[in-house]
C-alpha cells in the first residue's frame, strides 16, 4: 500500500469522543471538538457528528468552509484570533467565533448585517497564559460597545490556558472566569450562554473539582485524538491512544559503521551532528522525512532507534528484528507528529473502523 501512510481508526475516535463527552457531561460541561490537529478531515468530522458532537471548532476558516461544503451536519466555531481580512468568510462559515479585538467585531457586525445574519461572539479573557484575550479590567468597556452593535450577539466568555505560557487552568482561574461572567450578566442584565473554560489541559481541574461553577463548555482536541491530556501527557480514562498509526517503508538495509567518515562539515540542515562510535551497525533507511512528518514525534512499535532524518529519509539502528527491504515500520504519533502528518500532502490517509 502507498506510503508514507497514516492509518486512521475512526472506531477508536468515535469511542474516545463518546467516553469524553459523557465524562464532561457528568458535571454539566458540553464539549466542542477542535479539528485543527486533523485539518478538519471530513471522514473524521463525519465520525464525530455520528458520535453525537454538535459543535465543531477549527482555527482556520478554510477548514470550516471545507466542513460546511462537505455537508458536515454541525455548527461551527472559529477558535484562535479571527483575522480582520477574513471577517466576511467568518460570518459566512462560522456560527460563533472567539474574539478579543473590537475592530474585528465591528467588521463581523458589518458583514453579518449585509448577509442578514446574526454572528455569535464569545469574548476571550486573558487570565495569565498571555496568548489571546482581553484584560479583565477592560471587559466591561468592550461589552458595552458590542451591545450597541447590530448583527453580532454576545453569547459567552472564554479563556485559553496552557498554550503559550504553560499556565495551568486551576480552580482559581476557572472561578475568576465565572466571576467575571456573573458581574457582566448582572451589570448589563443579560445571560451568557457559553462559559468556555479551555482545552484538553482542563482535564486535571475537571477531574478534581467538586464544583465546575459557571464553566459549561470545553474545546477539546488532543485528548480525543491521542487519548491523553497535554499537561503530563498521561493516558486518560479508557481512551485509546492508538487511533492513528504512521507507516513508512524500508528502502535500504545494510551493516555499516556507526560513525560517518571523511572530513566533517555541516549537514543538510546546517547542523553539525555528533555521533558516538558503536562499531558496525545494522542501519535501515525508511522513505519518509521532515516533509512528511515531525520525525522526532514518532515512537516506533519495534525496539529500534531513530538515528536522524532529512527531508525524505529517516535513518534507523534496526537492532536485528529480521527486517527486509520493503517492510513497513509502524509508529505512534505525538501531537506535533499528528499535526504534521495530517498537514502533509505526501502522507496517504487510510481509514478503518475498530469496534
Ligand atoms: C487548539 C485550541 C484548543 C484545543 O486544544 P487541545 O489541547 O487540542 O484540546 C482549544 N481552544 C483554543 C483556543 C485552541 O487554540
Amino acid at each position: 500500500m502507498a506510503n508514507p501512510r497514516l492509518e486512521i481508526d475512526l472506531g477508536k475516535i468515535a469511542s474516545n469522543v463518546r467516553i469524553l463527552s459523557k465524562f464532561y457531561k457528568s458535571k454539566g460541561i458540553d464539549i466542542c471538538v477542535v479539528t485543527k490537529v486533523v485539518c478538519a478531515n471530513l471522514e473524521i468530522a463525519k465520525t464525530l457528528v455520528e458520535s453525537g458532537v454538535t459543535l465543531l471548532a477549527d482555527s482556520k476558516i478554510v477548514n470550516l468552509k471545507k466542513m460546511s461544503e462537505g455537508r458536515i451536519n454541525a455548527q461551527f466555531l472559529l477558535i484562535g484570533t479571527p483575522k480582520l481580512s477574513e471577517a466576511s468568510e467568518i460570518v459566512k462559515y462560522a456560527t460563533i467565533s472567539l474574539n478579543s479585538e473590537m475592530e474585528v467585531i465591528r467588521r463581523l457586525s458589518h458583514f453579518a448585517l449585509k448577509m442578514k445574519k446574526v454572528h455569535q461572539v464569545i469574548l476571550m479573557v486573558e487570565l495569565g497564559d498571555l496568548r489571546e484575550g482581553i484584560l479583565p479590567e477592560d471587559i466591561e468597556k468592550i461589552v458595552k460597545q458590542i451591545l450597541l452593535l447590530k448583527g453580532v450577539k454576545l453569547v459567552g466568555l472564554g479563556t485559553n490556558l496552557a498554550c503559550f505560557g504553560g499556565i495551568k487552568p486551576t480552580e482559581e482561574k476557572m472561578n475568576k472566569l465565572g466571576h467575571i461572567a456573573e458581574v457582566i450578566e448582572k451589570k448589563f442584565d443579560l445571560k451568557l450562554k457559553f462559559i468556555s473554560g479551555g482545552n484538553s489541559a482542563n482535564y486535571e481541574w475537571f477531574s478534581t473539582t467538586t464544583d465546575v461553577g459557571r464553566i459549561n463548555q470545553l474545546r477539546i482536541g488532543e485528548s480525543i485524538f491521542l487519548g491523553c491530556e497535554p499537561i503530563h501527557r498521561k493516558p486518560i480514562l479508557k481512551l485509546s491512544s492508538t487511533a492513528f498509526t504512521f507507516l513508512g517503508e524500508l528502502t535500504e538495509i545494510k551493516v555499516k559503521p556507526s560513525m560517518p567518515y571523511g572530513q566533517k562539515g555541516e549537514n543538510a540542515f546546517g547542523h553539525y551532528p555528533v555521533f558516538k562510535d558503536q562499531g558496525m551497525m545494522e542501519r535501515g533507511i525508511a522513505g519518509f522525512g521532515l516533509q512528511d512528518v515531525a520525525v522526532s514525534g514518532l515512537t516506533p512499535h519495534l525496539k529500534i532507534d531513530v538515528l536522524g532524518e532529512g527531508s525524505d529519509h529517516t535513518l534507523f539502528n534496526l537492532k536485528g528484528n529480521n527486517l527486509k527491504v520493503g517492510d513497513e515500520l509502524k509508529f505512534n504519533l505525538n501531537y506535533e507528529a499528528l499535526l504534521s502528518a495530517m498537514t502533509s500532502p505526501y502522507v496517504h490517509k487510510t481509514y478503518n473502523f475498530t469496534k
